[in-house]
C-alpha cells in the first residue's frame, strides 16, 4: 500500500475511530509524512499505531498519544505552542500546522539536528529550535518568548515543573505525562488568572524526561 493509502488508514482505524473528532487535528495527522520522521529501516512501519525507535534510546511516539496530546491543547492558528522533547519533530510539524509558532526544546543534540533538518527540508519556517533542558522551558532560548499559549511534554515528568507553569499565559493550557518513570497519567493544567485547574485524561506510557525540574538520569 502506498504511503498516502497507509496513512489514511491510521487515521480511520486508530485516531478517529477511537474517538479524535477534531476535523483539523485528523487533517494534520493525514497531511503530515510520519515515514520522513522515522530511520529508513523502520518505514514500513511508519503507519502502524505504535511508538518506534529513533536512536539514542529514544522514542517517536504513538500516533494515537499525538493526536490526543494535540486535541487537548485545543490549537488556535493565533497560539504559540511551547514543545518540550522535540525527538524525532514529527509531533513538531503537526503542531506547526494548526498554531502561529512552535518553539520546540531537545535535550539529546543529534535528535533535535535531524529534526531540524527535516522540518527545514519539508519547508516549515514556523519553528524555533532549542537544544537544552525543557524542564526549565524556553529559558535562554532564540527569540525570546517569556509566555505560551500552550504547552505540550512529550517526556515523562514526576511532577509538573514549575518553571514551564510560570511560562504559561493566562488562559493557556498544558498537556503532559506525570507519574512514575515507567507508568503515568496524561494531565491536563488550565491556567485561569492565578488558579491551575487540573485533569486527569487517562494512563500512558512515555519515556522519561530528563532535568533539573524532571528525573536525574
Ligand atoms: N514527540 C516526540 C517524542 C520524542 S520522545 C516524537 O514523537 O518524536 C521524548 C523526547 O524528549 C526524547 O527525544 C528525549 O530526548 C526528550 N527529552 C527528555 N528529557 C528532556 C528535557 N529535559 N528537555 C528536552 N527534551 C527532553
Amino acid at each position: 500500500m502506498k504511503f498516502e493509502d497507509q496513512r489514511r488508514s491510521m487515521v480511520e482505524d486508530h485516531i478517529k475511530r477511537r474517538g479524535i473528532e477534531t476535523e483539523k487535528v485528523l487533517n494534520a495527522m493525514l497531511k503530515v509524512e510520519r515515514h520522513m520522521f522515522v530511520p529508513e529501516d523502520l518505514r514500513h512501519l511508519a503507519y502502524r499505531d505504535s511508538p518506534l525507535s529513533i536512536g539514542q534510546g529514544q522514542t517517536i511516539s504513538q500516533p494515537y498519544m499525538v493526536a490526543i496530546m494535540v486535541d487537548l491543547l485545543q490549537l488556535n492558528p493565533q497560539d504559540k505552542v511551547l514543545e518540550i522533547g522535540t525527538g524525532s519533530g514529527y509531533q513538531t510539524a503537526i503542531l506547526a500546522e494548526l498554531s502561529q509558532s512552535v518553539y520546540t526544546v531537545e535535550r539529546i543534540e543529534i535528535l533535535a539536528r535531524n529534526a531540524k533538518e527535516i522540518l527545514e527540508e519539508l519547508d516549515y519556517n514556523n519553528i524555533y529550535f532549542k537544544i537544552g533542558d525543557g524542564t526549565e522551558g524556553w529559558e535562554g532560548g532564540y527569540p525570546p518568548c517569556k509566555e505560551f499559549d500552550k504547552i505540550i511534554v512529550s517526556a515523562a515528568a514526576p511532577d509538573v515543573p514549575g518553571s514551564l507553569l510560570n511560562q504559561l499565559a493566562d488562559g493557556g493550557i498544558l498537556v503532559i505525562p506525570t507519574g512514575s518513570r515507567y507508568f503515568q497519567d496524561l494531565i491536563v493544567v488550565e491556567k485561569r488568572k492565578d488558579k491551575f485547574i487540573t485533569t486527569n485524561h487517562g494512563g500512558c506510557a512515555f519515556v522519561p524526561l530528563i532535568g533539573k525540574q524532571g528525573w536525574d538520569n
